[in-house]
């Protein structure tokens, strides 16, 4: 039934799904739930399932050459240092970047302000065939917007229908939808900026209003409670992934990911010509 790891006691589609009435407060960012083992080990299951990935990926690539509309499209949300660069360079990039769409989504630049906030989303959206990443996404609008009141409420409450009914359509056009939020403690968001302002090399992650972010965790905790309560639904479940170990994050996405191709039912797509008569014409060639 599934090729998962041994190590893995639950399967992650069902263990990390968010289940109506669980509370974000209840989340143990530590935790490792369904997997009993630990980091020793953990890279030689990461480097096969890169490979798993990998091999399903490029075969959704090649069914999308052959005219095959589908694509998949993972959407990461969690705050700053979460780990969501982490997933996009250890998981997702074990693919082919032929056949991923990267975006990350930042404060909304003054062309994008002018126009409906699903805009620069539907712009970014996978292609038949690919698999699209958003570091950030059209929740933003409902997490940070509804945190600093950046419009007023009677603008965002509305949008929680409206992300449905978005997701709804693109579920139904073909696009297979995993919603991962990213949940990382306050002592181990601290860990990581101080090392980002400890290390020249990672100060260009940091951005002195993280730490104003950091302060307002209760308001977002409120906020992502409300993201999980009213946008999981059947077409685009949320999964609630514990990512105070980056090694557990990686693995339990991953999963997620090979789970969601899987269930697409792809194989190779035939040949569009006569492979025997092709290759009499290549040996006389
Ligand atoms: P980073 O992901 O570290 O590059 O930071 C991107 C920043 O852009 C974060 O602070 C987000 O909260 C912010 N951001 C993303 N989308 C929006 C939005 N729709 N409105 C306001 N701020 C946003
Ligand atoms: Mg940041």
């Amino acid at each position: 039934m599934t090729d998962l790891p041994s190590q893995w006691t639950h399967e992650p589609r069902k263990i990390l799904k968010f289940h109506p009435g669980s509370k974000v407060a209840d989340v143990d960012p530590n935790s490792t739930p369904g997997y009993t083992g630990d980091k020793d080990g953990s890279e030689e299951v990461q480097a096969e399932r890169n490979e798993r990935f990998a091999g399903l990926q490029e075969m959704l690539y090649a069914n999308g050459k052959s005219g095959d509309n589908r694509s998949l499209l993972l959407v990461l949300q969690g705050m700053d240092t979460a780990g969501k660069g982490g997933i996009v360079k250890h998981v997702v990039g074990a693919g082919d970047p032929m056949g991923i769409r990267y975006t990350g989504f930042g404060v909304p630049t003054e062309e994008e302000r002018a126009h409906h906030y699903l805009w620069r989303i539907r712009k970014a959206l996978p292609p038949g065939g690919h698999v699209g990443v958003f570091d950030r996404s059209h929740y933003e609008d409902v997490l940070v917007v509804r945190v600093h009141e950046l419009v007023p409420q009677d603008v965002w409450e509305p949008r929680y229908d409206e992300i449905n009914a978005f997701e709804k359509e693109l579920a139904d056009s073909g696009t297979t939808i995993v919603k991962c939020a990213m949940f990382v403690s306050l002592d181990e968001q601290k860990r990581r900026l101080a090392e980002r302002l400890d290390r020249s090399d990672k100060y260009w992650k940091f951005n002195p209003a993280d730490i104003d972010e950091r302060l307002r965790w209760p308001d977002y905790q409120e906020a992502y409670q409300a993201v999980l309560d009213r946008t999981s639904t059947d077409h685009a479940p949320w999964f609630v992934i514990p990512c105070d170990k980056k090694w557990y994050a990686r693995l339990a996405i991953n999963e997620l990911l090979i789970e969601a191709l899987k269930g697409m039912g792809l194989s190779w797509p035939p040949a569009g010509f006569d492979v025997e008569e092709q290759k009499k014409r290549l040996a006389q060639a």
